[in-house]
């Protein structure tokens, strides 16, 4: 069924606690924590405890849980105390996707480059 975790998802996993991970925020329907491989002072990923590949597949299924998603992104950067971040949702390998379970990465604490790509 839609939304169902995934045996094989490395973000399931973190959201049943088998994987550790170094949470910020949680809410019922979502979770915050730092990215292993930060790319940025701040760099934090905001997931629905629900699978779904991808952020537009959430937003097909469960609008609702989408925008807590992005209320959620907005409310780490303030904890962070950043007014300046960028909000990233990679969709497919060609776009550099790699774990294929919806999340936003939250990026800030340093210039970021003015260009998309
Ligand atoms: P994406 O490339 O958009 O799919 O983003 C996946 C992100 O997950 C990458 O930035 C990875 O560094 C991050 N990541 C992978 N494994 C872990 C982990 N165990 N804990 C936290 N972040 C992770
Ligand atoms: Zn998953």
């Amino acid at each position: 069924m839609a939304g169902e975790p995934q045996s094989d998802c490395l973000f399931c996993k973190i959201v049943a606690g088998e994987i550790p991970a170094t949470v910020v925020r949680k809410t019922e329907r979502t979770l915050a924590f730092r990215d292993i491989n930060p790319q940025a002072p701040t760099h934090v990923l905001v997931i629905p405890h629900a699978h779904y590949p991808n952020a537009a597949a959430l937003a097909e299924a469960e609008p609702e849980v989408a925008g807590e998603l992005l209320a959620e992104a907005g409310r780490v950067a303030a904890d962070e105390g950043l007014s300046d971040y960028r909000l990233i949702f990679n969709t497919g390998a060609g776009a550099g996707q790699t774990v294929f379970h919806a999340h936003v990465h939250v990026l800030g604490g340093r210039q970021l480059h003015e260009g998309l790509v």
